[in-house]
């Protein structure tokens, strides 16, 4: 296996790396987060994602989403742009992103063939680091000779599931962070291992999150840590900083959420009101 070094994501490191919005500033300082996903049935991904990067920072939010999320999510996020391809129910095309924006996307976005295809030709047009989740990350693993075209620095979030779809199945939690680490080296990019303590994985390094709670186990949590990474990634953080501020900031806010809702009822949109007073613990 890899010899790693690990160490602990806390709050004491984490204040060094938050940025002050400085009094001159204004919404093109923050950059354009473009929250890609969404197919009939699954639009709420992006809407979660969508307003976890807006609450996490972002200048600006353009949703694209296939043309049946466009009455929902213009009625459900008033800040958020939205902008459709052309297929009704699961995208058929993927737009390139346009300069100055940076991409989060796979969020409820299905696997379908014509999904897949658009998904691996938007792949190798991508220069940039972007921020790949759920389905993006089930094409990738179902298309693995795509892998040298995810982008370097690139953050990659899968759930358990996800990973192991990716990865293929390992015998014990060692041959699980043995495989990830050699992932993450071969393919340059930063790969996490979400679950009660994630993992943020990069250049031969494991570090270890210290939030969070077993109310975040539910649906779409994991859609408003893609939106939160996405939004830190926008407004300027280096790749390696907006993941582990990400995950930190995400656990952060279901924790103080919890405390008000307990575990059971703590739900994504929770997760989301809980965002802005993670931030200000680090401010
Ligand atoms: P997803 O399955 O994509 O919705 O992602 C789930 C999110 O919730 C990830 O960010 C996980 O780290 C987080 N999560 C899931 N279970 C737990 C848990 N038991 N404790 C803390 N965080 C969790
Ligand atoms: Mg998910």
């Amino acid at each position: 296996g890899v010899e790693a070094q690990y160490t602990m994501i806390q709050g004491g490191q984490l204040q060094s790396a938050y940025r002050t919005r400085s009094k001159f500033s204004h919404k093109g300082t923050y950059g354009h987060a473009l929250i890609v996903g969404g197919s009939q049935g699954k639009i709420g991904a992006v809407a979660l994602a969508s307003k976890a990067a807006l609450l996490s920072g972002a200048g600006l939010v353009t949703a694209c989403v296939p043309e049946c999320g466009y009455i929902p999510l213009q009625s459900l996020l008033p800040e958020v742009m939205v902008q459709t391809t052309p297929g009704m129910e699961q995208h058929v095309e993927l737009p390139e992103g346009a300069a100055g924006q940076t991409m989060g996307i796979g969020m409820g976005m299905g696997t379908g063939p014509a999904v897949q295809k658009a998904f691996l030709s938007w792949l190798k047009l991508q220069k940039k680091p972007v921020l790949l989740d759920a389905d993006a990350l089930n094409i990738l693993s179902a298309n693995p000779e795509a892998f040298p075209f995810i982008p370097g620095q690139s953050i990659l979030t899968p759930h358990p599931g996800e990973l192991k779809r990716l990865l293929g199945a390992w015998k014990d939690d060692f041959e699980k962070l043995d495989k990830a680490l050699e992932f993450a080296l071969k393919w340059k990019c930063i790969l996490l291992i979400k679950g009660a303590h994630t993992v943020v994985l990069h250049s031969g390094k494991g570090e270890i999150n210290s939030t969070g709670n077993p109310g975040m186990a539910t649906a779409g949590s994991g859609d408003v840590l893609s939106g939160i990474i996405t939004g830190l990634l926008a407004s300027g953080y280096p790749p390696i900083q907006a993941a582990r501020l990400g995950v930190y900031l995400h656990g952060r806010a279901g924790d103080i959420m919890a405390k008000e809702t307990g575990y059971e009822a703590l739900t994504a949109s929770g997760i989301l009101s809980g965002i802005g007073a993670a931030f200000k613990e680090l401010s």
